[in-house]
């Protein structure tokens, strides 16, 4: 079976949640956001290792958060960078030397589930580079600077991607070197792989993988996470 590995960014400041300190560290129904994500990969059957990266004050708080919750699948975690890019490629520098397929997914994500996950797995197979993302509700403008509109993007043709990602090693390796090399930035990194000439193929993802961000989304999430387990418990 090909060998995953899973890189973690979690070393934003998460400013736009107004708290002061990482946002992945804010509980949802008792839990850290970060351990909501870290657990899923961690009970993941394809899943062999996983590398988080933090801001370097948090290290030893996520790797206390790692040694309570017993996640033993967690390999390293290693010190995050200026920009989510920086981060990232931090991560899979770290990834053991056997990993073949990396998937890299937000900490901040924690409303994926384990069977959206396997979905996601399966589904990419095929695809040496692959992301989920959602059909957009909102009509879609681009505008100025001033804010005035220049156009209207056909809606059918966007899609709003998420995390995770997935890619073969090897090349995620390489366009992270370049972009590196040439002080080029993505805001994820199938951007980097679209720069390179790289196919990326999207899946469907998920309207309830938000990305926990701002307060409202906070609070949405533990509605999200509270709906379910009422659910299970039916
Ligand atoms: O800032 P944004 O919300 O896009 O961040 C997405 C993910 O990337 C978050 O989980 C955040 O912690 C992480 N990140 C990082 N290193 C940075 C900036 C963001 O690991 N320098």
């Amino acid at each position: 079976m090909v060998k995953i590995g899973i890189v973690i960014p979690a070393a934003g400041q998460g400013k736009r949640m107004g708290v002061g300190y990482n946002k992945q560290f804010l509980t949802l129904m008792g839990h850290p956001i970060l351990a909501h994500t870290v657990r899923l990969f961690e009970e993941c059957k394809y899943v062999n290792e996983i590398i988080i990266v933090g801001a370097v004050s948090d290290i030893p708080i996520i790797e206390d958060l790692v040694h309570r919750y017993k996640f033993n699948k967690v390999l390293a975690v290693c010190i995050g960078g200026v920009q989510r890019q920086d981060s990232v490629r931090a991560g899979v520098q770290a990834l053991g030397t056997t990993i073949q397929r990396v998937v890299v997914h937000d900490g901040a994500r924690p409303l994926l589930t384990l069977h959206e996950l396997n979905r996601f797995l399966e589904e990419t197979e095929r695809f040496s580079a692959a992301i989920m993302g959602i059909p957009v509700k909102d009509t879609m403008k681009r505008v100025d600077i001033s804010g005035k509109v220049l156009e209207t993007l056909p809606r059918e043709d966007l899609r709003a991607v998420q995390t995770p990602q997935i890619f073969d090693r090897g090349i995620l390796e390489e366009v992270h070197q370049q972009a590196a090399t040439v002080g080029y930035y993505g805001t994820d990194d199938a951007t980097l792989l679209e720069w390179m000439g790289y196919p990326v193929q999207i899946v469907e993802g998920s309207q309830e993988n938000i990305k926990v961000t701002t307060p409202d989304d906070l609070w949405l999430a533990e509605r999200i996470l509270a709906m379910r387990e009422a659910q299970n418990s039916q």
